[in-house]
């Protein structure tokens, strides 16, 4: 199982996630405390960040463990944003290790990684041709792309979550489904068969596959259900 992390509040570096918690990203390449699958997340890293410059996010994906890229603890103190996504990578077995294959995934505003596995087939019939329009033949990419064309189609970020997770989850019962997505002005994230926390302070709203700290306040997320988060909100459904 990979880890992955988002922030929505005042602008903050990347390294709010990855480097500065005692436990973010960066340590829980090597040594998380939460995952039920996997012990290490060394396929890969990647991030994405929003900018007033740009309308759509800028992305960072490596195939390499996190703390092999010596470049990275530069970048992520400058690169800043009001929201933030990132993510370090298990692959599946079976599944390539690519920069294609790492999350972030992304379509014009949204970013999406998937914490979990699932079988193709629960997929399929989620798009047509699913497997000639994902950017890679990792289930999560698949996952990824049956989102976003439901973002296309209209839905709110949560509900294109929802519907996926309940669909593929149903289809699948061995399924694991836990997805962190963000639009630059919400966070939507699903529970289904892992961990999930946020902890929301006087400055903005973290969510994570598990705590980034010790500091109080972590809620854990219930099972099978969909966290939404804005500026002003944070919710919790039941899926
Ligand atoms: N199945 C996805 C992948 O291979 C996610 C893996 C994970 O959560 N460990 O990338």
């Amino acid at each position: 199982m990979c880890r992955h992390a988002a922030w929505l509040g005042e602008p903050r570096p990347l390294t709010w996630l990855i480097h500065e918690p005692e436990h973010g990203l960066f340590k829980q390449s090597y040594a998380p405390r939460h995952q039920r699958h996997g012990m290490i997340n060394a396929d890969g890293y990647g991030m994405g960040w929003y900018d007033s410059t740009r309308p759509e996010p800028v992305r960072y994906r490596r195939t390499v463990p996190i703390w092999s890229d010596a470049n990275l603890s530069a970048l992520a103190q400058i690169a800043r944003s009001t929201c933030l996504l990132a993510a370090v990578r298990s692959a599946t077995a079976g599944m390539p290790i690519e920069e294609s294959a790492t999350a972030p995934f992304a379509d014009k505003g949204w970013l999406l990684s998937h914490n979990g596995r699932v079988s193709k087939d629960a997929l399929r019939d989620l798009a047509d041709d699913l497997p000639g329009r994902a950017e890679s033949a990792c289930d999560a990419a698949w996952v990824a792309t049956a989102v976003f064309l439901r973002g296309r189609a209209g839905l709110g970020l949560g509900e294109a979550l929802a519907e996926v997770v309940v669909h593929a989850g149903k289809k699948d019962p061995g399924a694991r489904l836990n997805l962190l997505a963000c639009d630059g002005a919400s966070i939507a994230a699903t529970v289904w068969g892992d961990t999930l926390f946020h902890h929301r302070s006087h400055d903005g709203v973290r969510v994570a596959s598990e705590p980034l700290d010790d500091l109080p306040g972590w809620q854990p997320v219930p099972e099978r259900s969909l966290l939404t988060v804005t500026p002003d909100r944070v919710a919790v459904q039941p899926l």
